[in-house]
């Protein structure tokens, strides 16, 4: 069984990383043909262009062939398993250097319709600019701006947009819109991202609030643990030094284990821990420290009165509780010793003292207190 839950907590996270592999790699290609979608459609209007005599449909044409080797370049990196060895296994620094080559390669091969083939530009820097890093960013700039003027200070007058007929107009308005429709795509798809991202780390959160609620708190009673609470007095010693322990132990707990069996006795210990985190006051600490024994930490306690009086409260309420819900012939009571930090002292020594103080109340008789 044990052997079992470990096999399954190593596999865990092996899985979890297949899991994340294939989420990034179906996002992958959804972006790959999202990629091929948006070269068609530019091929299409180019090749309407073309039949409208603003330019030579080969030009189209190759720019459309020069689109789909780039995708398949990259649908090949991605089949290999290149793309997911590489850390932004979206290759978006070189998707958005090999793409913008080949717009400002068109532009200047293609002047008839040069500012809307740049325009295509927006495209690829919004998909840059849901992976680039700020580094990339300033890079692909540098690039792009010197590139850009040597083409428009090369460019001749028949670098423009088409708008001599009717058609003309109507289908440069056509490519404007698809250019925006496709950078608002993009931007949808970055929120998708970012609210997938929120989604995830609001996941992590729980998954460490969980992670620490079990490492420092004990299942059944829902107290903390005995490293917990053992933390707890070092630290609360450490900062203020007023202190006073609390050691509580069920009276004959072996016999009600013996008389209404295990779980009963569970179930008492279970509303033990309910009594005392009741009882205490908020600035105090309980924790369970073994089978049926309690730590109780009394914060800015210093004399052995108050501890005592206190002690004598939890000892009381433990008592009063309605154990015969349990069991009708449950009666369920405690004995408790206590003892007060002395300056300097360590806390273990404390609770060693509120140990003898427990094992007096014990051989006095049991549901008693004592200070040690
Ligand atoms: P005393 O009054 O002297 O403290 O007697 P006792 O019977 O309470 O003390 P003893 O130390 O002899 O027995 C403690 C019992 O607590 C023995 C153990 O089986 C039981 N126990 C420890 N942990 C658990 C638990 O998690 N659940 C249950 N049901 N019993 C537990
Ligand atoms: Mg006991
Ligand atoms: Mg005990």
């Amino acid at each position: 069984m044990d052997a079992a839950a470990s096999v399954d907590a190593d596999a865990a996270p092996a899985s979890h990383d297949r899991l994340a592999r294939d989420r990034t790699r179906r996002q992958r290609r959804l972006l790959l043909g999202l990629a091929a979608a948006s070269f068609a459609l530019d091929t299409l209007l180019l090749l309407a262009f073309s039949a409208l005599g603003v330019l030579a449909p080969l030009r189209a044409l190759a720019y459309g062939a020069a689109g789909a080797l780039s995708t398949a370049f990259f649908l090949a990196l991605d089949l290999s398993g290149f793309s997911d060895r590489q850390r932004d296994p979206y290759l978006t620094v070189p998707s958005v250097w090999l793409n913008s080559t080949l717009i400002v390669a068109a532009a200047s091969w293609m002047p008839q319709v040069g500012p809307l083939l740049l325009m295509l530009l927006f495209i690829v820097l919004a998909f840059g600019a849901l992976r680039l890093s700020r580094r990339d960013v300033v890079a692909v700039l540098a690039v792009l701006a010197p590139a850009l003027a040597l083409v428009l200070l090369a460019a001749g007058t028949e670098f423009s947009v088409p708008m001599h007929t009717v058609a003309e107009r109507l289908l440069t308005a056509g490519w404007i819109v698809s250019v925006l429709a496709r950078c608002m795509l993009l931007g949808l798809y970055g929120a998708h991202i970012r609210t997938q991202l929120n989604l995830r780390n609001q996941q992590l959160r729980q998954a460490h609030a969980e992670v620490h609620r079990l490492a420092t708190r004990d299942d059944l009673t829902g107290l903390l643990n005995r490293r917990s609470i053992l933390q707890c007095a070092q630290t609360q010693a450490a900062a203020s030094g007023a202190l006073a322990v609390a050691l509580l132990d069920i009276d004959h707990f072996k016999r009600i284990n013996d008389t209404l069996g295990h779980p009963a006795g569970d179930e008492v210990l279970r509303q033990f821990g309910l009594v005392v985190a009741r009882e205490m006051r908020v600035t105090d600490r309980a924790g369970r420290f073994g089978g049926e024994e309690f730590l109780v930490l009394l914060r800015g306690v210093n004399d052995p009165v108050t501890a005592a009086r206190i002690a004598e409260r939890l000892r009381a309420a433990i008592e009063q509780h309605r154990w015969r819900d349990i069991d009708a012939s449950l009666a369920v009571t405690a004995s408790v010793g206590v003892a007060v930090l002395r300056p300097g002292e360590p806390v273990e020594r404390a609770i060693a003292r509120a140990d003898r103080a427990l094992y007096e109340a014990k051989h006095a008789g049991r549901n008693r207190v004592r200070v040690g």
